[in-house]
């Protein structure tokens, strides 16, 4: 229902929370990447870097949002940025000022040092930098860059606010080195942050964005008199502070929250619409609150008669002057601009907004601009009654499932009795995660096919060679069950994205996942359907190569949902349903076509988690069974395998346990014994391939090393239970390190053979 003109407010304020960094072209990454490789000096990269900002700000004024961000900007991560701030950075990096060596010293890997770690940034696809808290941190604050920026900023003539993550979740995004509490810390970094906002304080800056996520989260033990502590140091200077919660509801931490004291406080209407109304009220009689009602971290565009509705609803509680509207997060997670898409089918185009057309709506609703609600009325409109995004059959066909869909016909004990005589493996068999060295030359093969410089047919006989290259290597190297190696596929989602039906692909919607890593997430707009097989072709020419068993591999329905961009007009479970059942049909091809064992991989399973443990229930529900979903289908004697990668694994275990696979091989190496304690409190019952080594690093482990670790598993899982295999898919890998890896780990899988005789 469209809203009267009238009861229009004149204009709100407006703000944006973080802007992409890469720049429109990605800049940024070929500039830190020339640098990295010697080709570019520290100028020119912090040219590019002082060029991109300027042009950031000036597009984000040009638009008219009223509170511009600075400090966003990052050469690497915006959290190893905040250690550089408070003097946090690790001590195993050195004392003194951070130069820009040591800088991405910290962040990145190299011969002599290893990185510091790196993780998901809430439940988002931005990887950062781990703090490492120990008591020799120095504390010498450096707010170089923050004030560097401010002032780069006022030259252009705009005042901006500045982002600083807050105390609190840099403490607790981080982890204590050797069992040390992170808490302990506080009043050091108390004192760090009261300096740095002297500092800002005396170069006049009126408003701070102070981003605590960390309150959108079930708040550790402790962590809120933390809170009260820290923000009754920083709410003593002049300076106001947005209180800055997002990727959830504030929930049961908003008595908290409030209490604080700020100035004003920002929230996440779009992950969390309820709360607007309880928050709103809760308010200091002076506090702000800032309307995150423009989606930051997906691309479609907003609904201006809901966001519209909501901002007038907390006008009516608060006042015109103490309501701004602003991006629900940092637009870090949207590609840079729409422009540059010229392939996009231009229906799809007028639904989605990236991050320049995010600011636009952001405007237009804080002026109330009846053109613009207009135009988005009409937008949504025409979204809503398109055909294209509602495939009736798959529909239907979601509309009719029943408990058998999401079963195996017997149960996992049967199963392997049927799997066993049929498959005739040996005890502790051999196998890998599915992907073989991705080398330079399997990758110009595949842009040349993809510019037109080669024909299908040149292209597709190289794959066909590079298969029976790599059949060949595996039964060498004596390896039970293999793979095709997966040289088709330039990753593990867009390759099936583009067979699929309701996915669209842009040319330039990059985001920024780490550093100058960047991805192109597929958009899904519509309902998913398959209309032919995906990997049939490549999995039986690569059968018919051998007499060994060989492994279907797919790529699972929670990561496909995952790694893309999902459409917002149907329920997350709906979609990831859909592409199941699409699964389904590739699956059961692949039994079809003679493939007995087929893995499909979930390593994204764990990252769909809601942020509260109270919402995780109801996803894993429905994550489970989309995974059982693609894969009950099969006959009792075709092997099901699931793959797992970079997660704990412990509190999530019975969900994985539900998936029902008949194997499940995890990432391990680097924390075996956590993941098989987790094991042993479980009692997983069905089959595991707990990687048996790290295939991130180029290292070769020998043999007993690897023996030691299945010796290990040997104590908590029993013999018919354990396969042996590598931690994750080994495309990064060279085909030297590979061989000789594998080759010691077939050693260990033989001597296990040896010692477990009569078991
Ligand atoms: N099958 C994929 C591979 O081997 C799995 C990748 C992953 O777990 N991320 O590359
Ligand atoms: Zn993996």
């Amino acid at each position: 229902m469209a809203i009267p003109e009238s009861t229009y407010p004149s204009k709100l304020k407006t703000a944006n929370l973080g802007f992409p960094r890469m720049g429109r072209e990605r800049e940024l990454k070929f500039a830190l990447e020339g640098y990295w490789s010697g080709k570019r000096t520290a100028e020119d990269l912090l040219n590019v870097a002082r060029t991109l900002r300027a042009e950031h700000w000036c597009l984000q004024k040009a638009a008219g949002i009223d509170f511009v961000p600075s400090n966003d900007f990052s050469l690497y991560d915006h959290v190893l940025d905040a250690l550089v701030l408070i003097g946090a950075t690790p001590e195993r990096f050195g004392a003194g000022p951070v130069t820009l060596d040591r800088y991405f010293a910290m962040a990145r890997n190299s011969r002599e040092q290893t990185a510091m770690e790196m993780t998901k940034w809430f439940d988002t696809n931005y990887h950062y930098l781990v703090p490492e808290w120990s008591e020799g941190l120095a504390f010498t604050v450096d707010p170089s860059k923050l004030v560097a920026e401010l002032r780069e900023a006022r030259e252009l003539g705009i005042e901006t606010r500045p982002v600083i993550i807050g105390p609190l979740t840099l403490l607790l995004l981080g982890k204590g080195v050797r069992g040390f509490a992170p808490l302990t810390l506080l009043p050091r970094v108390i004192s760090a942050y009261r300096e740095v906002f002297a500092q800002l304080a005396a170069e006049d800056v009126a408003w701070v964005q102070i981003d605590e996520p960390i309150l959108a989260t079930d708040l550790p033990e402790g962590a809120a008199d933390a809170f009260r502590t820290a923000y009754a140091a920083l709410t003593e200077t002049p300076i106001k502070l947005m209180l800055t919660t997002y990727f959830d509801a504030i929930g049961s931490n908003l008595p908290l929250a409030v209490e604080l004291g700020t100035a004003g406080i920002h929230i996440d209407l779009v992950r969390a619409p309820e709360q607007l109304q309880t928050v709103a009220e809760s308010l200091k009689p002076k506090q702000v609150l800032s309307v995150g009602c423009v989606e930051g971290r997906n691309v479609w565009l907003t609904n201006f008669v809901h966001a519209t509705s909501s901002l007038l609803a907390a006008v009516a509680l608060l006042g015109e002057d103490r309501v701004i509207v602003a991006p629900s997060s940092s637009l870090l997670h949207v590609p840079h601009d729409l422009r540059s898409e010229s392939k996009l089918p231009k229906r799809l185009a007028g639904w989605l907004r990236f991050a320049e057309e995010k600011l636009s709506e952001i405007v237009a609703l804080g002026s109330f601009d009846t053109h613009a609600i207009a135009a988005n009325a009409e937008a949504i409109a025409d979204r809503e009654a398109a055909e294209t995004t509602v495939n009736p059959k798959v529909r239907s066909q979601i509309a009719s499932l029943e408990a058998k869909d999401f079963a195996r016909a017997a149960v996992y004990a049967d199963r392997t009795q049927i799997q066993r005589a049929e498959l005739g493996l040996p005890l502790f068999p051999t196998t890998t995660i599915g992907s073989f060295p991705q080398t330079a030359e399997v990758r110009k093969h595949r842009a040349a096919h993809k510019h037109g410089h080669e024909t299908t047919e040149q292209y597709e006989a190289y794959l066909r060679s590079s298969i029976e290259d790599c059949i060949r290597q595996q039964e060498t190297i004596g390896l039970d069950v293999l793979v095709h190696g997966e040289f088709e596929r330039n990753d593990m989602v867009e390759y099936f994205a583009e067979f699929l039906d309701g996915f669209a692909f842009t040319e330039n919607g990059w985001v920024q996942s780490y550093g100058s890593r960047c991805v192109k997430p597929p958009v899904i707009y519509g309902d998913v359907a398959r209309p032919r097989s995906m990997t049939v072709k490549w999995t039986e020419y690569a059968r018919s190569l051998t007499s060994r068993p060989m492994k279907g591999m797919l790529t699972g329905p929670i990561t496909i949902l995952q790694w893309s961009f999902v459409r917002n007009d149907i329920p997350r479970k709906d979609t990831a349903w859909q592409i199941a059942l699409a699964l389904r049909d590739e699956v059961r091809d692949l039994e079809a076509a003679g493939i007995r064992i087929i893995q499909v991989d979930e390593p994204a399973l764990r990252e769909g988690l809601p942020l509260r443990r109270a919402n995780w229930h109801a996803y894993l529900e429905w994550a489970v069974m989309a995974f059982r979903l693609a894969t009950s289908s099969v006959c009792n004697g075709t092997q099901i395998h699931t793959h797992m990668c970079y997660c704990e694994f412990d509190d999530i275990l019975p969900a994985i346990a539900a998936l029902d696979a008949d194997v499940i091989s995890m990432e391990t190496a680097r924390s075996q014994m956590e993941l098989l304690e987790a094991f042993r409190a479980h009692g997983y019952p069905n089959e595991i391939g707990p990687g048996v080594y790290d295939i991130h690093s180029p290292r070769v482990p020998d043999t007993s090393e690897m023996k030691k670790l299945l010796d290990l598993a040997l104590q908590v899982l029993k013999p018919e239970q354990i396969w042996v295999n590598p931690d994750c898919g080994l495309k990064t890998r060279t085909w030297p390190e590979t061989v000789a890896a594998l080759t010691n780990m077939c050693h260990a899988a033989a001597q296990l053979r040896a010692s477990s005789v009569g078991v």
